[in-house]
């Protein structure tokens, strides 16, 4: 285990326990989340080692839910799938300049292959050995380890995408600046993450599964998610609601607590959560979208 002896954020050394949480998904070991006094931004310390943090990824379901599973609950998780990676399209091409797209994260490719077949310059990057062969060798991608980052690549791209990535990145300092140096000056990054203070992480408290501790290593809100992207000279310039996050995760954290008649108390917690995100856009997650700030450093 390694503690972070300074805020990653803004480098203060003093925090508070802010909720005691177990690994529900696969190992019920116990992990603290702290909070820092200085921005409040909140992180899973302790946390594994590099070298640990592989054993908490070992399991069938993490990798997907996806493409070999029958029955009810795959044929609903691949057809909000396909949607979801529609919109996602769409709302990108909103923003556009060009048609070059990096995706850290990749998994098995499934996101950008729906860009490649639209024409678009594709490239991916994925830590997972297995999900990386699968979308090199099934969806033909292109697909670089997480290594190819660090050797500061010469093309830049058009837009920049983690979906639900950036709460596992242990060095996310470095790789907020490897993102700039990746991004054309009029490019567009978007990252999509967990929000901590959403109604549902309210309500499931630590049985939320958003938290997803020790694989999550932060824990962001819409205002420390601003704080990191703004120290890294990004503008963050629209908060986009995941409406169907609130069902997923409140469907994980009715499992984790075991109550009877889950699939019906989800859905009126995923309900519930996303009224309630509607006053203060502070939905179960949120997709931020970022610029380049002019003059930085
Ligand atoms: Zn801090």
């Amino acid at each position: 285990m390694e503690s972070l002896v300074k805020c990653p954020v803004c480098g203060n050394p003093d925090f508070k326990t802010y909720l005691n949480v177990s690994d529900y998904f696969l190992t019920r070991e116990n992990f603290s989340i702290v909070s820092c006094d200085h921005c409040s931004f909140r992180f899973t310390n302790p946390r594994p080692d590099a070298s640990e943090l592989g054993k908490y990824y070992e399991s069938k379901d993490y990798i997907s839910h996806s493409n070999t599973r029958s029955g009810l609950f795959s044929f609903v998780y691949q057809n909000i799938r396909k949607f979801t990676i529609a919109s996602k399209y769409r709302l990108i091409k909103r923003f556009a300049k060009g048609t070059s797209i990096l995706d850290i994260g990749c998994a098995t490719g499934e996101f950008l292959k729906y860009f490649k077949n639209r024409g678009w310059k594709t490239i991916g990057v994925e830590p997972n050995e297995k999900a990386r062969e699968f979308s090199l060798n099934v969806n033909h991608l292109d697909v670089k380890d997480e290594d190819w980052l660090k050797t500061s690549p010469q093309q830049k791209q058009d837009i920049v995408t983690l979906w639900h990535v950036l709460e596992h990145v242990p060095d996310i300092n470095r790789r907020l600046q490897e993102i700039r140096s990746l991004l054309k000056d009029d490019g567009y990054v978007f990252i999509a993450v967990p929000n901590a203070d959403s109604p549902d992480a309210a309500y499931y408290k630590e049985h939320w599964a958003g938290y997803d501790v020790p694989r999550h290593l932060y824990h962001f809100t819409v205002k420390t998610m601003e704080m990191i992207l703004t120290k890294h000279g990004f503008q963050c310039i629209e908060k986009i609601p995941m409406k169907f996050d609130s069902f997923y995760v409140s469907l994980l954290s009715e499992k984790y607590l075991q109550r009877k008649n889950h699939w019906i108390r989800a859905f009126i917690s995923g309900i519930r959560s996303n009224v309630k995100a509607k006053r203060g856009n502070n939905y179960s997650s949120m997709i931020f979208v970022a610029k380049k700030q002019e003059n930085f450093k």
